[in-house]
């Protein structure tokens, strides 16, 4: 097993099988590719904390996914958008709180056009020259986000979810496909920007998502509702723990896989 952890440093590739024989295994290298892990991220990071403004900016989706708190057929969703102003306001008390990274993430909500979105990271950049700004508004044509570039967006997040076309045909309503998937993160890829790659097979009370890797694994919509609770009842405690007095509804991250909106 150690030798596939090495493998994987070094090639940062493995087969499918190779992944199916660690996974299956893992509990007899933990330890092994947790050290190898920190001793990359050390490298690399050093012994910093990197922190993000993560505003969400809109909870309105025309979308319908079946895993998302937000799709358009969740009648429970609290729906709000941001302005403009908001978003600025937001930039501000982040920057004072010292985040030079924000994160504009929402639904796919068509009322922010692309000249709305291109203005809003414009002012930002114009605003805060030394901070980053990465988008993640989902899935637009080509000219949107070399539009996007252009106006200053460092970064776009789109996630990889499955590179399957039937399981993401479970997973998505009928009007969004696969090939416009791809053909989204290859533009995305082209304009230089990252793409977080997420595995989206299988989602566990946690909210955490789990790897299953032949798909076997049957997606319950009931397993989605209770991450959805777990996520609300871990927002409350979190929010509980700030005095931070904030107008609108804000998303709390907890730690790098969850997104959690009170
Ligand atoms: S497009 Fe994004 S926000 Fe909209 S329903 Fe799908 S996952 Fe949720």
């Amino acid at each position: 097993m150690k030798k596939l952890i090495d493998k994987l440093e070094k090639e940062h590739f493995l087969s499918k099988n190779e992944y199916v024989c660690l996974i299956e295994n893992f509990e007899n290298v933990r330890e092994y590719a947790a050290k190898k892990a920190r001793t990359i991220c050390e490298r690399v990071y050093g012994r910093d904390i990197y922190i993000r403004g993560l505003i969400e900016i809109s909870s309105f989706c025309r979308n319908d996914c079946i895993y998302c708190g937000i799709r358009r057929s969740n009648k429970n969703a609290q729906r709000y958008r941001l302005s403009k102003e908001e978003i600025l306001e937001c930039c501000d008390i982040g920057y004072n709180l010292g985040f030079r990274t924000f994160v504009l993430q929402g639904g796919e909500d068509k009322f922010y056009t692309d000249e709305i979105i291109a203005d809003i990271v414009r002012s930002i950049k114009k605003k805060y020259a030394d901070c980053a700004v990465t988008l993640s508004l989902g899935e637009f044509p080509t000219e949107s986000y070399a539009l996007f570039k252009k106006a200053g967006a460092d970064r776009y997040l789109l996630r990889h979810e499955t590179a399957d076309k039937t399981h993401y045909e479970k997973l998505h309503p009928k009007e969004m496909s696969f090939e416009n998937r791809m053909r989204c993160l290859r533009d995305l890829k082209n304009l230089g920007n990252i793409i977080n790659v997420a595995s989206a097979l299988g989602i566990g009370t946690t909210g955490q998502i789990e790897y299953d890797i032949d798909n076997k694994q049957q997606l319950e919509n009931e397993l989605y509702e209770n991450a959805y609770k777990e996520a609300l009842k871990k927002a409350q405690v979190i929010l509980g723990k700030t005095d931070l007095n904030l107008k609108n509804p804000v998303t709390i991250t907890d730690k790098s896989y969850g997104i959690i909106q009170p």
